[in-house]
């Protein structure tokens, strides 16, 4: 039998990411491919540039996407600035800072772990203590958003301390680009890394990176190469940097790269601090339908993902079932819990093009029917009017 063309069906995206990709990115996917050395390229590179740039709040010249997912400008951040034999002090309160620990280990650096609860921010008084404890440690490294549980952290508390104990800082900001409050400059970052595919609703597979002055003086110190020739920004920057003659690295992915394009300037459109506020406010929509329902949040109200919401599943459900039932009578996806979490909460992301009042009602509403249909312990009929009374406030 001949394989035919693959045409996905189309859902509403509130999981973890990918969430909805707005229609006019996909529009830009679509148009013509042109070599990736040709100027007018070579032009919207430097404009998608100053756009991250405007994203990250930084003036940071190397300021770029990397060619590949939000783990790669992961592996970016720590190959670049980890030596062998370095202390690398990893902040770890979910999934994600147990992949940073892999990473400092595979750069050959020992990890210095500084671990809170799933469900907590990282603790400052911990990292305070690990600092004092290991005064050869060069690097601190945290999750901003944990997506894993849908908890915020400190980020600005966090890298001041790292710099009083002479650490650069590395900070994963995949979740919280465009969702929550984010100031590379004036928090003084040394390296941070997002994705596309979350609040800033562009497809998946590439990963904004931007490193400081003090982050590539590291870098161009190094007494050893890089161990990965892909990622290595010394020779990353001969592509993306400004002045120079640009040099063939590797082949863009000129296609995605427009749709990157074409997210941020819709960004800069809504503005950053209204994308911000818009995650809030539909957060506050979800929150309060929820709780009208009789559903609790995991993660305590002080610091709490707008943009990912991690919601205590009720008692005797069967959560796979509601997963799947969302799916397929209402197109809608939602995330189940990761690790330790599995079974206990979903995670309803509200990011990007996807945090809208449309999704928030759609949401609710279905899942009140579903959980309703199921007998389960909810007051039904309540979540989608609660919600919709904070959108008239
Ligand atoms: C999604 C995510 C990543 C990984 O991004 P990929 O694009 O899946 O590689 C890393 N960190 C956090 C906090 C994330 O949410």
């Amino acid at each position: 039998m001949a394989i035919t063309p693959f045409h996905p069906p189309v859902r509403t995206l509130m999981g973890p990411g990918p969430s909805d990709v707005n229609p006019r990115v996909l529009e830009a996917l679509s148009r013509p491919t042109i070599g990736h050395l040709d100027p007018e390229f070579v032009h919207m590179m430097d404009e998608t540039k100053e756009m991250l740039q405007y994203a990250f709040q930084t003036k940071n010249q190397l300021t770029m996407p990397v060619s590949a997912p939000g783990s790669a400008g992961m592996e970016t951040c720590f190959a670049n600035l980890i030596e062998r034999g370095d202390e690398v002090i990893v902040c770890q309160n979910g999934v994600f800072g147990m992949r940073m620990k892999e990473n400092v280990e595979r750069c050959g650096a020992t990890p210095i772990m500084v671990e809170d609860e799933w469900g907590s921010p990282v603790d400052p008084n911990k990292l305070e203590q690990a600092l004092k404890d290991n005064p050869n440690a060069s690097l601190v490294a945290f999750v901003h958003a944990e997506t894993s549980t849908g908890v915020l952290s400190d980020a600005e508390t966090l890298v001041k301390l790292a710099h009083q104990y002479d650490c650069l800082a590395i900070v994963d900001a995949v979740t919280s680009v465009a969702g929550s409050p984010l100031k590379v400059d004036e928090w003084e970052i040394d390296a941070i890394y997002s994705g596309t595919q979350k609040c800033l609703s562009c497809v998946p597979g590439l990963s904004p990176v931007s490193f400081s002055e003090r982050a590539i003086e590291r870098i161009s110190n190094r007494k050893n190469k890089v161990q990965s020739w892909f990622l290595d920004l010394n020779l990353v920057m001969g592509y993306w940097g400004t002045g120079s003659q640009r040099s063939y690295h590797h082949t863009a992915p000129v296609n995605a790269l427009y749709g990157l394009h074409e997210s941020l300037v819709i960004l800069q459109e809504e503005g950053l601090e209204n994308s911000w506020q818009r995650h809030n406010d539909n957060h506050q929509a979800l929150k309060a339908g929820f709780e009208a329902m009789g559903l609790s949040f995991f993660v305590n109200e002080a610091y709490r993902l707008p943009q990912l919401n991690a919601v205590t599943i009720p008692a005797g459900v069967d959560e796979a079932t509601v997963r799947a039932e969302l799916l397929s009578r209402y197109d809608l996806e939602i995330g189940a819990g990761l690790g330790p979490m599995a079974g206990k909460i979903w995670r309803i992301g509200l990011m990007g093009f996807a945090s809208n009042q449309k999704n928030v009602l759609l949401c609710l509403g279905a899942l009140d029917a579903i959980l309703a249909d199921m007998g389960a312990d909810i007051q039904s009929g309540q979540a989608v009017a609660a919600a919709k009374r904070t959108f008239s406030a």
